[in-house]
Protein backbone atom coordinates (compact mmCIF):
# COMPACT_ATOMS: atom_id res chain seq x y z
CA UNK A 1 0.00 0.00 0.00
CA UNK A 2 1.25 3.65 -0.89
CA UNK A 3 2.02 6.44 1.96
CA UNK A 4 -0.61 8.37 0.17
CA UNK A 5 -3.52 6.01 0.65
CA UNK A 6 -2.08 4.98 4.16
CA UNK A 7 -2.17 8.82 4.80
CA UNK A 8 -6.08 8.54 3.71
CA UNK A 9 -7.02 5.84 5.93
CA UNK A 10 -4.58 7.15 8.87
CA UNK A 11 -6.86 11.00 8.34
CA UNK A 12 -10.34 9.00 8.93
CA UNK A 13 -9.70 7.09 12.36
CA UNK A 14 -6.55 9.70 13.50
CA UNK A 15 -2.99 9.04 13.73
CA UNK A 16 -3.76 7.52 17.31
CA UNK A 17 -5.61 4.48 16.12
CA UNK A 18 -3.83 3.98 12.90
CA UNK A 19 -1.19 1.57 14.12
CA UNK A 20 1.41 0.51 11.70
CA UNK A 21 4.54 -0.49 13.76
CA UNK A 22 4.61 -4.02 13.83
CA UNK A 23 5.17 -4.07 17.36
CA UNK A 24 1.63 -2.30 18.11
CA UNK A 25 -0.06 -4.63 15.45
CA UNK A 26 1.44 -7.64 16.91
CA UNK A 27 -1.77 -8.15 19.51
CA UNK A 28 -4.12 -8.50 16.06
CA UNK A 29 -1.96 -10.37 13.42
CA UNK A 30 -1.61 -13.64 15.56
CA UNK A 31 -4.19 -16.05 16.93
CA UNK A 32 -4.20 -16.96 20.63
CA UNK A 33 -2.50 -20.53 20.01
CA UNK A 34 -0.14 -18.92 17.32
CA UNK A 35 -1.82 -20.83 14.52
CA UNK A 36 -2.35 -18.44 12.26
CA UNK A 37 -0.55 -15.36 11.94
CA UNK A 38 -0.79 -12.31 9.26
CA UNK A 39 0.83 -9.37 7.79
CA UNK A 40 -0.88 -5.70 7.40
CA UNK A 41 0.24 -2.17 6.10
CA UNK A 42 -2.31 -0.88 9.15
CA UNK A 43 -4.79 -2.19 11.83
CA UNK A 44 -7.16 0.68 12.04
CA UNK A 45 -9.20 1.59 15.63
CA UNK A 46 -12.38 3.51 14.44
CA UNK A 47 -13.94 4.60 16.91
CA UNK A 48 -18.01 5.51 15.16
CA UNK A 49 -19.89 3.88 13.16
CA UNK A 50 -19.19 6.89 10.56
CA UNK A 51 -15.35 6.46 10.68
CA UNK A 52 -16.08 2.73 9.83
CA UNK A 53 -18.34 3.90 6.81
CA UNK A 54 -15.68 6.13 5.68
CA UNK A 55 -13.01 3.69 6.16
CA UNK A 56 -14.92 0.88 4.33
CA UNK A 57 -15.94 3.07 1.06
CA UNK A 58 -12.26 4.14 0.98
CA UNK A 59 -10.88 0.28 0.75
CA UNK A 60 -14.15 -0.53 -1.41
CA UNK A 61 -13.33 2.61 -4.02
CA UNK A 62 -9.60 1.36 -3.63
CA UNK A 63 -10.15 -2.17 -4.04
CA UNK A 64 -8.69 -2.45 -0.93
CA UNK A 65 -9.24 -5.51 1.09
CA UNK A 66 -10.42 -5.44 5.06
CA UNK A 67 -10.20 -8.23 7.93
CA UNK A 68 -13.12 -7.38 10.55
CA UNK A 69 -11.85 -8.26 14.23
CA UNK A 70 -13.00 -8.39 17.71
CA UNK A 71 -11.66 -9.79 20.27
CA UNK A 72 -9.17 -11.91 18.16
CA UNK A 73 -10.71 -15.20 20.37
CA UNK A 74 -11.95 -16.68 17.26
CA UNK A 75 -10.79 -20.37 16.47
CA UNK A 76 -10.89 -20.78 12.70
CA UNK A 77 -8.68 -17.98 11.84
CA UNK A 78 -11.17 -15.59 10.69
CA UNK A 79 -9.83 -12.23 12.19
CA UNK A 80 -6.51 -12.75 10.97
CA UNK A 81 -5.27 -11.31 7.81
CA UNK A 82 -3.29 -13.00 5.27
CA UNK A 83 0.63 -12.95 4.46
CA UNK A 84 0.32 -10.48 1.64
CA UNK A 85 0.77 -7.80 3.71
CA UNK A 86 -1.84 -5.85 1.79
CA UNK A 87 -5.64 -6.44 3.73
CA UNK A 88 -6.18 -4.18 6.39
CA UNK A 89 -7.54 -4.73 9.74
CA UNK A 90 -10.19 -2.96 11.16
CA UNK A 91 -10.16 -3.60 15.08
CA UNK A 92 -14.16 -2.76 16.74
CA UNK A 93 -12.36 -2.21 20.27
CA UNK A 94 -12.81 1.11 20.37
CA UNK A 95 -16.84 0.98 20.07
CA UNK A 96 -17.23 -0.75 22.86
CA UNK A 97 -20.47 1.10 24.49
CA UNK A 98 -23.55 0.36 25.62
CA UNK A 99 -26.05 2.47 23.80
CA UNK A 100 -28.94 1.89 25.37
CA UNK A 101 -31.05 -1.45 27.66
CA UNK A 102 -34.60 -1.23 28.62
CA UNK A 103 -35.28 -3.75 31.24
CA UNK A 104 -38.98 -3.30 30.68
CA UNK A 105 -39.04 -4.35 27.14
CA UNK A 106 -35.74 -6.74 27.83
CA UNK A 107 -33.67 -5.25 24.98
CA UNK A 108 -30.26 -4.49 24.99
CA UNK A 109 -28.28 -1.96 22.18
CA UNK A 110 -24.81 -2.06 21.99
CA UNK A 111 -21.68 -1.44 19.45
CA UNK A 112 -20.48 -4.32 17.76
CA UNK A 113 -16.69 -3.78 20.08
CA UNK A 114 -19.05 -4.30 23.06
CA UNK A 115 -17.24 -7.56 24.89
CA UNK A 116 -19.64 -10.24 26.17
CA UNK A 117 -18.96 -10.12 29.75
CA UNK A 118 -19.67 -6.02 29.46
CA UNK A 119 -22.99 -7.01 28.33
CA UNK A 120 -23.48 -9.98 30.54
CA UNK A 121 -22.57 -7.74 33.67
CA UNK A 122 -24.83 -4.85 32.41
CA UNK A 123 -28.07 -6.96 31.85
CA UNK A 124 -27.55 -8.70 35.14
CA UNK A 125 -27.04 -4.79 36.95
CA UNK A 126 -30.95 -3.91 35.78
CA UNK A 127 -31.62 -7.47 37.08
CA UNK A 128 -31.77 -9.17 33.65
CA UNK A 129 -29.92 -11.94 31.93
CA UNK A 130 -27.79 -12.01 28.37
CA UNK A 131 -27.71 -15.70 28.39
CA UNK A 132 -24.96 -16.20 25.40
CA UNK A 133 -21.74 -17.29 27.41
CA UNK A 134 -18.38 -18.69 26.05
CA UNK A 135 -15.29 -19.19 28.08
CA UNK A 136 -14.03 -16.66 25.91
CA UNK A 137 -16.08 -14.03 27.27
CA UNK A 138 -13.85 -11.56 29.11
CA UNK A 139 -12.51 -10.83 25.21
CA UNK A 140 -15.12 -11.35 22.68
CA UNK A 141 -17.39 -8.90 21.40
CA UNK A 142 -20.99 -9.18 20.25
CA UNK A 143 -19.80 -8.13 16.72
CA UNK A 144 -17.51 -11.18 16.82
CA UNK A 145 -20.36 -13.18 18.91
CA UNK A 146 -23.19 -12.56 16.05
CA UNK A 147 -20.70 -12.82 13.49
CA UNK A 148 -19.24 -16.32 14.08
CA UNK A 149 -23.12 -17.23 15.37
CA UNK A 150 -21.70 -18.56 18.84
CA UNK A 151 -22.99 -20.86 20.53
CA UNK A 152 -21.76 -21.73 23.85
CA UNK A 153 -22.87 -23.19 27.28
CA UNK A 154 -26.58 -21.27 27.52
CA UNK A 155 -27.60 -22.75 23.85
CA UNK A 156 -29.50 -25.34 25.43
CA UNK A 157 -32.00 -23.61 26.66
CA UNK A 158 -31.77 -20.10 25.09
CA UNK A 159 -30.80 -20.45 21.29
CA UNK A 160 -27.14 -19.32 19.49
CA UNK A 161 -26.37 -15.78 18.96
CA UNK A 162 -28.16 -15.97 16.10
CA UNK A 163 -31.64 -16.67 18.07
CA UNK A 164 -30.69 -13.34 20.88
CA UNK A 165 -30.62 -11.18 17.84
CA UNK A 166 -33.50 -8.66 17.09
CA UNK A 167 -31.84 -5.69 15.00
CA UNK A 168 -28.03 -5.38 13.74
CA UNK A 169 -26.64 -1.98 11.84
CA UNK A 170 -24.40 -2.73 9.54
CA UNK A 171 -21.65 -1.51 7.31
CA UNK A 172 -21.93 -2.51 3.78
CA UNK A 173 -18.95 -3.13 1.29
CA UNK A 174 -20.05 -0.13 -0.36
CA UNK A 175 -19.90 1.96 2.41
CA UNK A 176 -23.31 2.17 3.24
CA UNK A 177 -24.96 2.15 6.28
CA UNK A 178 -28.27 -0.94 6.83
CA UNK A 179 -29.54 0.83 10.01
CA UNK A 180 -32.30 -1.88 11.16
CA UNK A 181 -31.53 -1.79 14.92
CA UNK A 182 -35.49 -3.32 15.29
CA UNK A 183 -36.39 -4.12 18.78
CA UNK A 184 -40.00 -5.80 17.97
CA UNK A 185 -40.45 -9.38 18.19
CA UNK A 186 -42.84 -9.37 15.29
CA UNK A 187 -41.51 -7.80 11.98
CA UNK A 188 -42.44 -9.44 9.02
CA UNK A 189 -41.22 -6.67 6.71
CA UNK A 190 -39.17 -8.32 3.54
CA UNK A 191 -36.15 -10.62 3.69
CA UNK A 192 -34.71 -11.11 7.39
CA UNK A 193 -31.66 -8.74 6.29
CA UNK A 194 -29.97 -9.55 9.69
CA UNK A 195 -29.72 -12.80 9.25
CA UNK A 196 -27.45 -12.74 6.34
CA UNK A 197 -24.95 -11.12 8.64
CA UNK A 198 -25.28 -13.34 11.39
CA UNK A 199 -22.79 -16.43 10.99
CA UNK A 200 -21.19 -14.57 7.73
CA UNK A 201 -17.40 -13.83 9.54
CA UNK A 202 -17.12 -10.55 8.12
CA UNK A 203 -17.53 -11.55 4.53
CA UNK A 204 -20.47 -9.29 3.71
CA UNK A 205 -20.50 -6.14 5.96
CA UNK A 206 -19.23 -5.05 9.02
CA UNK A 207 -21.63 -5.02 12.19
CA UNK A 208 -21.08 -1.92 13.77
CA UNK A 209 -24.22 -2.31 16.37
CA UNK A 210 -26.65 -5.05 17.85
CA UNK A 211 -30.03 -4.94 19.11
CA UNK A 212 -30.48 -8.02 21.57
CA UNK A 213 -32.99 -9.74 23.81
CA UNK A 214 -32.73 -9.93 27.43
CA UNK A 215 -34.14 -12.67 29.73
CA UNK A 216 -35.44 -12.28 33.28
CA UNK A 217 -32.50 -13.14 35.49
CA UNK A 218 -32.60 -16.46 37.49
CA UNK A 219 -32.73 -16.01 41.52
CA UNK A 220 -31.09 -18.80 41.68
CA UNK A 221 -28.54 -21.59 40.11
CA UNK A 222 -27.55 -25.12 41.19
CA UNK A 223 -24.83 -26.82 39.45
CA UNK A 224 -23.80 -30.24 39.74
CA UNK A 225 -20.84 -32.36 38.27
CA UNK A 226 -21.16 -36.19 38.36
CA UNK A 227 -19.74 -39.09 36.75
CA UNK A 228 -21.13 -41.47 34.35
CA UNK A 229 -19.82 -44.89 32.53
CA UNK A 230 -20.74 -43.77 29.08
CA UNK A 231 -21.75 -40.98 26.65
CA UNK A 232 -24.94 -43.67 26.26
CA UNK A 233 -25.83 -43.19 29.84
CA UNK A 234 -25.35 -39.05 29.30
CA UNK A 235 -27.41 -38.88 27.06
CA UNK A 236 -30.11 -40.88 29.49
CA UNK A 237 -29.53 -38.48 32.08
CA UNK A 238 -29.92 -35.75 29.49
CA UNK A 239 -33.61 -36.85 28.52
CA UNK A 240 -33.81 -37.11 32.65
CA UNK A 241 -33.25 -33.53 33.58
CA UNK A 242 -35.12 -32.43 31.04
CA UNK A 243 -38.54 -34.19 32.15
CA UNK A 244 -37.49 -33.04 35.61
CA UNK A 245 -36.85 -29.32 34.82
CA UNK A 246 -37.70 -28.28 31.52
CA UNK A 247 -36.51 -25.23 29.90
CA UNK A 248 -34.83 -24.85 33.35
CA UNK A 249 -32.16 -26.51 32.67
CA UNK A 250 -29.76 -24.28 31.13
CA UNK A 251 -26.27 -25.93 31.03
CA UNK A 252 -25.28 -29.99 30.06
CA UNK A 253 -22.03 -30.26 29.65
CA UNK A 254 -20.09 -33.60 29.00
CA UNK A 255 -16.25 -33.61 30.00
CA UNK A 256 -14.07 -37.18 29.05
CA UNK A 257 -12.02 -38.13 31.78
CA UNK A 258 -8.96 -37.24 29.79
CA UNK A 259 -10.31 -33.60 30.02
CA UNK A 260 -10.99 -33.49 33.98
CA UNK A 261 -7.24 -35.30 33.86
CA UNK A 262 -5.36 -32.30 32.12
CA UNK A 263 -7.51 -29.73 33.39
CA UNK A 264 -6.52 -30.52 36.96
CA UNK A 265 -2.75 -31.08 35.81
CA UNK A 266 -2.45 -27.90 34.03
CA UNK A 267 -4.87 -25.43 35.86
CA UNK A 268 -3.77 -23.73 38.89
CA UNK A 269 -6.33 -24.78 41.98
CA UNK A 270 -8.65 -27.16 39.99
CA UNK A 271 -8.93 -30.76 41.37
CA UNK A 272 -11.40 -33.47 40.56
CA UNK A 273 -14.02 -32.61 43.01
CA UNK A 274 -15.08 -36.36 43.31
CA UNK A 275 -13.14 -39.33 45.08
CA UNK A 276 -12.00 -41.01 42.40
CA UNK A 277 -11.85 -41.23 38.24
CA UNK A 278 -14.58 -42.18 36.08
CA UNK A 279 -14.76 -42.37 32.18
CA UNK A 280 -16.89 -39.44 31.97
CA UNK A 281 -18.35 -36.84 33.83
CA UNK A 282 -21.20 -34.06 32.86
CA UNK A 283 -21.72 -30.32 34.51
CA UNK A 284 -25.08 -29.49 34.82
CA UNK A 285 -27.09 -26.26 35.85
CA UNK A 286 -30.67 -25.79 36.27
CA UNK A 287 -31.28 -21.85 36.21
CA UNK A 288 -34.61 -21.32 38.32
CA UNK A 289 -36.69 -17.80 38.24
CA UNK A 290 -38.33 -18.95 41.65
CA UNK A 291 -35.07 -19.54 43.90
CA UNK A 292 -32.58 -21.87 45.44
CA UNK A 293 -35.35 -24.08 47.05
CA UNK A 294 -37.32 -24.88 43.59
CA UNK A 295 -34.05 -24.96 41.88
CA UNK A 296 -32.36 -27.15 44.36
CA UNK A 297 -35.10 -29.10 44.45
CA UNK A 298 -35.05 -29.90 40.45
CA UNK A 299 -31.33 -30.46 40.67
CA UNK A 300 -31.89 -33.17 43.91
CA UNK A 301 -34.90 -34.85 41.53
CA UNK A 302 -32.33 -35.31 38.60
CA UNK A 303 -29.36 -36.16 40.40
CA UNK A 304 -31.56 -38.81 42.53
CA UNK A 305 -33.35 -39.93 39.35
CA UNK A 306 -29.79 -40.36 37.93
CA UNK A 307 -28.75 -42.57 40.79
CA UNK A 308 -31.97 -44.24 40.73
CA UNK A 309 -31.80 -45.54 37.56
CA UNK A 310 -27.81 -46.71 37.32
CA UNK A 311 -26.83 -43.31 35.58
CA UNK A 312 -24.67 -41.96 37.91
CA UNK A 313 -21.72 -43.13 39.71
CA UNK A 314 -20.86 -40.22 41.28
CA UNK A 315 -21.60 -36.66 42.01
CA UNK A 316 -21.21 -33.31 43.99
CA UNK A 317 -23.83 -30.28 44.00
CA UNK A 318 -22.02 -27.26 44.25
CA UNK A 319 -22.92 -25.70 47.90
CA UNK A 320 -21.65 -22.36 47.39
CA UNK A 321 -20.75 -19.73 44.64
CA UNK A 322 -17.46 -20.28 44.98
CA UNK A 323 -18.17 -24.28 44.48
CA UNK A 324 -19.85 -23.75 41.25
CA UNK A 325 -17.21 -21.62 40.25
CA UNK A 326 -14.70 -24.25 41.08
CA UNK A 327 -17.16 -26.95 38.47
CA UNK A 328 -17.33 -24.69 36.32
CA UNK A 329 -13.05 -24.33 35.81
CA UNK A 330 -13.17 -27.56 34.95
CA UNK A 331 -15.38 -27.43 32.02
CA UNK A 332 -14.01 -24.18 31.06
CA UNK A 333 -10.18 -25.11 31.34
CA UNK A 334 -10.04 -28.01 29.10
CA UNK A 335 -9.10 -25.74 25.95
CA UNK A 336 -5.91 -24.24 27.72
CA UNK A 337 -4.64 -27.41 29.11
CA UNK A 338 -5.16 -28.73 25.58
CA UNK A 339 -2.05 -26.30 24.79
CA UNK A 340 0.40 -28.32 26.99
CA UNK A 341 -0.31 -31.25 25.70
CA UNK A 342 0.98 -31.31 22.45
CA UNK A 343 -0.60 -30.76 19.26
CA UNK A 344 -4.54 -31.02 19.32
CA UNK A 345 -6.74 -32.14 16.42
CA UNK A 346 -9.58 -29.91 16.42
CA UNK A 347 -12.78 -30.43 15.67
CA UNK A 348 -16.02 -28.53 16.34
CA UNK A 349 -18.48 -30.92 15.32
CA UNK A 350 -22.77 -31.44 15.64
CA UNK A 351 -24.44 -34.58 15.24
CA UNK A 352 -28.25 -35.66 15.97
CA UNK A 353 -28.33 -35.96 20.03
CA UNK A 354 -29.92 -39.01 19.66
CA UNK A 355 -27.19 -40.10 17.45
CA UNK A 356 -23.86 -38.74 19.76
CA UNK A 357 -23.51 -41.97 21.66
CA UNK A 358 -22.91 -44.04 18.14
CA UNK A 359 -21.05 -41.59 16.71
CA UNK A 360 -18.77 -41.63 19.98
CA UNK A 361 -18.03 -45.16 19.45
CA UNK A 362 -17.43 -45.46 15.71
CA UNK A 363 -15.25 -42.14 16.19
CA UNK A 364 -13.04 -43.52 18.27
CA UNK A 365 -12.69 -47.01 16.88
CA UNK A 366 -11.64 -44.66 13.75
CA UNK A 367 -9.08 -42.55 15.43
CA UNK A 368 -7.36 -45.44 17.63
CA UNK A 369 -7.13 -47.21 14.44
CA UNK A 370 -5.37 -44.54 12.88
CA UNK A 371 -3.49 -43.65 15.87
CA UNK A 372 -3.36 -46.44 18.75
CA UNK A 373 -1.57 -43.98 21.18
CA UNK A 374 -3.42 -40.66 20.57
CA UNK A 375 -5.33 -39.23 23.42
CA UNK A 376 -9.08 -38.50 22.72
CA UNK A 377 -10.46 -35.16 24.27
CA UNK A 378 -13.89 -35.00 23.27
CA UNK A 379 -16.26 -32.75 25.29
CA UNK A 380 -18.85 -29.88 24.90
CA UNK A 381 -22.36 -29.05 24.42
CA UNK A 382 -23.80 -32.73 24.39
CA UNK A 383 -27.56 -30.96 24.62
CA UNK A 384 -27.04 -29.77 21.85
CA UNK A 385 -25.26 -32.56 20.13
CA UNK A 386 -22.25 -30.19 19.38
CA UNK A 387 -18.52 -31.75 20.84
CA UNK A 388 -15.18 -30.79 20.77
CA UNK A 389 -13.74 -33.61 19.19
CA UNK A 390 -10.33 -33.30 19.96
CA UNK A 391 -7.58 -35.43 19.61
CA UNK A 392 -4.30 -34.97 21.79
CA UNK A 393 -1.11 -36.19 19.83
CA UNK A 394 0.92 -39.35 21.63
CA UNK A 395 3.37 -38.15 24.55
CA UNK A 396 6.41 -37.68 23.51
CA UNK A 397 5.22 -37.63 19.48
CA UNK A 398 6.42 -35.09 17.41
CA UNK A 399 3.94 -32.26 17.48
CA UNK A 400 4.57 -30.97 13.52
CA UNK A 401 4.88 -34.51 12.11
CA UNK A 402 1.87 -35.84 14.29
CA UNK A 403 -0.66 -32.66 12.58
CA UNK A 404 0.61 -32.87 9.40
CA UNK A 405 -0.55 -36.72 9.47
CA UNK A 406 -3.62 -35.19 11.51
CA UNK A 407 -4.62 -33.31 8.56
CA UNK A 408 -4.51 -36.19 6.05
CA UNK A 409 -6.76 -37.88 8.69
CA UNK A 410 -9.85 -35.52 9.58
CA UNK A 411 -11.54 -35.83 6.54
CA UNK A 412 -11.79 -39.67 7.59
CA UNK A 413 -13.42 -37.70 10.99
CA UNK A 414 -15.37 -35.42 9.28
CA UNK A 415 -16.83 -38.01 6.97
CA UNK A 416 -17.83 -40.30 9.67
CA UNK A 417 -19.88 -36.51 10.91
CA UNK A 418 -21.72 -36.11 7.55
CA UNK A 419 -22.77 -40.29 7.20
CA UNK A 420 -24.44 -39.02 10.47
CA UNK A 421 -26.18 -36.09 9.66
CA UNK A 422 -23.77 -34.33 11.38
CA UNK A 423 -22.24 -30.54 10.89
CA UNK A 424 -17.94 -30.11 10.02
CA UNK A 425 -18.65 -26.86 12.01
CA UNK A 426 -21.09 -26.62 14.54
CA UNK A 427 -20.31 -22.97 16.38
CA UNK A 428 -16.74 -21.77 15.60
CA UNK A 429 -17.00 -21.27 11.82
CA UNK A 430 -15.53 -21.80 8.79
CA UNK A 431 -12.56 -19.19 8.96
CA UNK A 432 -9.44 -19.67 6.64
CA UNK A 433 -9.22 -23.12 8.47
CA UNK A 434 -12.40 -25.17 6.51
CA UNK A 435 -12.87 -23.39 3.31
CA UNK A 436 -11.77 -26.61 1.60
CA UNK A 437 -14.15 -28.42 3.59
CA UNK A 438 -17.07 -26.64 2.82
CA UNK A 439 -16.88 -26.92 -0.30
CA UNK A 440 -16.19 -30.98 0.18
CA UNK A 441 -19.50 -31.14 2.23
CA UNK A 442 -21.88 -27.93 1.38
CA UNK A 443 -24.13 -28.91 -1.42
CA UNK A 444 -23.13 -27.28 -5.42
CA UNK A 445 -26.75 -25.35 -4.99
CA UNK A 446 -26.39 -23.85 -1.16
CA UNK A 447 -22.39 -23.00 -2.37
CA UNK A 448 -23.47 -21.18 -5.63
CA UNK A 449 -26.21 -19.28 -3.54
CA UNK A 450 -23.53 -18.43 -1.04
CA UNK A 451 -21.50 -17.12 -4.02
CA UNK A 452 -23.97 -14.81 -5.47
CA UNK A 453 -24.97 -13.47 -2.40
CA UNK A 454 -21.32 -12.16 -2.11
CA UNK A 455 -20.70 -11.00 -5.43
CA UNK A 456 -24.34 -8.75 -5.17
CA UNK A 457 -23.25 -7.33 -1.63
CA UNK A 458 -19.46 -6.89 -2.58
CA UNK A 459 -18.94 -7.26 -6.12
CA UNK A 460 -15.29 -5.76 -5.16
CA UNK A 461 -14.46 -9.15 -3.16
CA UNK A 462 -12.99 -6.68 -0.24
CA UNK A 463 -14.59 -7.98 2.81
CA UNK A 464 -13.13 -10.38 4.18
CA UNK A 465 -11.26 -12.05 1.65
CA UNK A 466 -10.22 -15.89 1.73
CA UNK A 467 -12.47 -16.68 4.39
CA UNK A 468 -15.77 -19.05 4.40
CA UNK A 469 -15.24 -19.31 0.53
CA UNK A 470 -12.41 -19.24 -0.94
CA UNK A 471 -12.59 -15.65 -2.72
P1 LIG B 1 -12.97 -12.40 16.36
O1 LIG B 1 -12.18 -13.59 16.73
O2 LIG B 1 -12.26 -11.12 16.40
O3 LIG B 1 -13.57 -12.62 14.89
C1 LIG B 1 -14.25 -13.80 14.55
C2 LIG B 1 -14.86 -13.65 13.14
O4 LIG B 1 -15.86 -12.64 13.15
C3 LIG B 1 -13.86 -13.22 12.08
O5 LIG B 1 -14.21 -13.80 10.86
C4 LIG B 1 -14.02 -11.72 12.02
O6 LIG B 1 -13.65 -11.20 10.76
C5 LIG B 1 -15.50 -11.56 12.27
N1 LIG B 1 -15.88 -10.33 12.97
C6 LIG B 1 -15.52 -9.95 14.22
N2 LIG B 1 -16.13 -8.81 14.55
C7 LIG B 1 -16.89 -8.45 13.47
C8 LIG B 1 -17.77 -7.38 13.20
N3 LIG B 1 -18.00 -6.43 14.09
N4 LIG B 1 -18.38 -7.35 12.00
C9 LIG B 1 -18.18 -8.32 11.07
N5 LIG B 1 -17.35 -9.35 11.29
C10 LIG B 1 -16.72 -9.42 12.47
N6 LIG B 1 -17.15 -20.14 20.33
C11 LIG B 1 -18.39 -20.68 20.48
O7 LIG B 1 -19.24 -20.53 19.61
N7 LIG B 1 -18.72 -21.40 21.60
C12 LIG B 1 -17.84 -21.59 22.61
O8 LIG B 1 -18.17 -22.25 23.59
C13 LIG B 1 -16.53 -21.01 22.48
N8 LIG B 1 -15.63 -21.16 23.46
C14 LIG B 1 -14.40 -20.60 23.32
C15 LIG B 1 -13.47 -20.74 24.36
C16 LIG B 1 -12.21 -20.17 24.26
C17 LIG B 1 -11.23 -20.33 25.39
C18 LIG B 1 -11.87 -19.44 23.09
C19 LIG B 1 -10.51 -18.78 22.94
C20 LIG B 1 -12.76 -19.30 22.06
C21 LIG B 1 -14.04 -19.87 22.16
N9 LIG B 1 -14.99 -19.74 21.14
C22 LIG B 1 -16.23 -20.28 21.29
C23 LIG B 1 -14.64 -19.03 19.89
C24 LIG B 1 -14.78 -17.49 19.92
O9 LIG B 1 -14.69 -16.98 21.23
C25 LIG B 1 -16.09 -17.09 19.26
O10 LIG B 1 -16.04 -17.44 17.89
C26 LIG B 1 -16.41 -15.59 19.39
O11 LIG B 1 -17.74 -15.40 18.97
C27 LIG B 1 -15.50 -14.70 18.57
O12 LIG B 1 -15.67 -13.36 18.99
P2 LIG B 1 -14.51 -12.27 18.77
O13 LIG B 1 -15.03 -10.94 19.14
O14 LIG B 1 -13.28 -12.69 19.46
O15 LIG B 1 -14.31 -12.34 17.19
Amino acid sequence: MDEALKAKFTSIVGAKHALGASADQEPFLTEWRGRWTGKTPLVLRPGSTNEVAATVALANETKTAIVPQGGNTGLVGGQIPDESGSQIVISLGRMDKIRTIDPEGMTIIVDAGAVLQTVQDTAAAHDCLFPLSLASKGSATIGGNLSTNAGGVGALSYGVARDLCLGLEVVLPNGDVLDDLNILKKNNTGYDLRNLFIGAEGTLGIITGASLKLFPKPKALSTSFVALNSPTDALALLRKAQSVAGEALTAFELISSFGLEITVKHQTGMRNPLSADYPWYVLLEVSSLEGSDHGDGLMAGIVEGGFTDGLLQDGTIAASEAQRGQLWGLREGISESQRHEGGSLKHDISVPVAKLPAFMEEAEALVLDWEPAARICAFGHLGDGNLHYNITQPPGDDKAGFLARGNVFSPKLHDLVVAYGGSISAEHGIGQMKTRDLLTYKSPVAMALMQSIKATLDPNLIMNPGKVLSR
